[in-house]
C-alpha cells in the first residue's frame, strides 16, 4: 500500500510549486491513499504547514501521521527527547496541521538519543498523550535497525518506522524487524522506498549520507533500465510494495503526476528480468548501512559517510 511522504512538501528533495503540491495531496486523497506522513524538521516546520493548509476540509479523509523531538539546527544538533518538549511539539504540530488530534506520533530518529531516555521519559510522554486522546496511536522512527528492535522490546508502542531499508538496495528490515513487529503486534512502516532519491533519475539530494560506492550503483542501475526502456524508480517502488509485511510504504511526493503513477505502479508487478538486470549492478553494494546518530546506537558493520552526523531525515 501506498502512503505519502511529505518531506518535500517541506523542500527537502529541492524547491517546489507550493500549488502543485498541494494539488498532489488533494490527487492522492481522491485516488485512495490515506496515510500521510510528516514531521516538524521537514523544511523546518514548513511541510507540516503546507500539509496542513492542504488538508483543510479533509482531515477526516486522511491518517495523518507526524513526529517529535527532531528540529533541525546545525549538524548533529537540533534534538530534544525530553518530555517536556514532546508534550510541547504536539501542540505546535496540532495548530500547524490545522486540526485538534494526531493518528500517528512519533519519536523522530531514536538514534539521536539515548536509549534509556528514549524508553523512560520520551515514550512515557507519548504514552501520556496517547491516555489523553490528543495522539492516536504512537511510534517510533529511525535507521540503526537493531536499536528499534530493543525499543520495540521494551515498550507498547504501535508503530514502528525504518527507511532505505527495504529496497533495492538495501533489504535488512525483512530479517530484523519483521519478526518484533509481528511478536508485538507492531504496525511495520517501510520508508524511502527510492533509497531518499538515490534510485530515481535525478539521483540523489545534497545531504544525501549513503557512501559513494552506493550513490555511484544507483546511477550504474538508473541508466541500464533507461536502456532497457524501463525506469528505475518505477521498478525500486513495485519491488519495495513486495514487502508484504509493511502496513505502509512510504513514498516522498510533491507531484500531481508522480501521485498517479506511483499508484497504478502499485497494481503491477516488477519485469523480472529488469529486476534481475538491475539487483546483479547492485549486488556490489547490497545491503551497505552507514553510520548515523550516537555510535553506541548504530548497527554492526555501519560505514562512514560524507554526510554521516549531517542533514539526514
Ligand atoms: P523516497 O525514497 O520516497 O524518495 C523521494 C524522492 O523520489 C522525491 O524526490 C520524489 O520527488 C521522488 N519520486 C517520488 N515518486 C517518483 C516517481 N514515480 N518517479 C521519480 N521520482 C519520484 O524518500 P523520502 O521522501 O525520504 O521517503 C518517503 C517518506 O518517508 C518521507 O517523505 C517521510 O515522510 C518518511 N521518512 C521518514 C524518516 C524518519 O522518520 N526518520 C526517514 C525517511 C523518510
Amino acid at each position: 500500500m501506498v502512503g505519502f511522504g511529505a518531506s518535500p512538501l517541506g523542500d527537502e528533495f529541492g524547491r517546489i510549486d507550493r500549488a502543485e503540491g498541494e494539488r498532489a495531496v488533494h490527487g492522492a486523497i481522491d485516488q485512495g491513499i490515506n496515510y500521510f506522513d510528516v514531521a516538524p524538521y521537514y523544511g523546518r516546520t514548513l511541510a507540516e504547514t503546507r500539509l496542513g493548509e492542504a488538508l483543510v476540509g479533509k482531515r477526516q479523509a486522511v491518517i495523518l501521521a507526524t513526529k517529535a523531538g527532531r528540529y533541525g539546527g546545525d549538524p548533529g544538533s537540533g534534538f530534544d527527547f525530553s518530555a517536556q518538549r514532546i508534550i510541547a511539539s504536539v501542540e505546535e504540530s496540532l495548530k500547524r496541521l490545522q486540526t485538534d488530534y494526531i493518528d500517528v506520533y512519533q519519536v523522530h530518529d531514536i538514534e539521536f538519543g539515548s536509549k534509556q531516555q528514549i524508553i523512560e521519559e520520551t515514550l512515557p510522554a507519548m504514552c501520556k498523550l496517547r491516555e489523553e486522546g490528543k495522539v492516536r496511536f504512537i511510534g517510533i522512527t529511525g535507521y540503526p535497525l537493531h536499536l528499534l528492535k530493543a525499543v520495540a522490546r521494551s515498550t507498547e508502542i504501535d508503530t514502528m518506522m525504518t527507511y532505505c531499508h527495504y529496497d533495492l538496495l538495501n533489504s535488512m528490515a525483512a530479517k530484523v524487524l519483521t519478526p518484533v513487529a509481528r511478536e508485538r503486534g507492531i504496525g511495520l512502516i517501510n520508508a524511502s522506498p527510492l533509497h531518499m532519491g538515490v534510485l530515481t533519475e535525478r539521483g540523489a539530494p545534497h545531504w544525501h549520507p549513503a557512501p559513494e560506492e552506493v550513490l555511484r550503483a544507483g546511477r550504474q542501475a538508473a541508466a541500464w533500465c533507461r536502456q532497457q526502456g524501463g525506469n528505475i524508480a518505477e521498478l525500486a517502488l513495485q519491488f519495495a510494495l513486495s514487502f508484504e509485511q509493511a502496513a505502509t510504504t512510504l513514498v516522498g511526493m510533491s507531484k500531481v503526476e508522480h501521485v498517479r503513477r506511483n499508484i497504478q505502479l502499485a497494481e503491477v508487478k516488477p519485469d523480472p528480468e529488469l529486476l534481475r538486470g538491475v539487483l546483479k549492478i547492485i549486488k556490489p553494494v547490497a545491503d551497505i548501512h552507514w553510520i548515523v546518530g550516537r555510535p553506541e546506537n548504530n548497527d554492526p558493520g555501519s560505514v562512514p559517510s560524507p554526510n554521516t552526523v549531517g542533514d539526514l531525515m
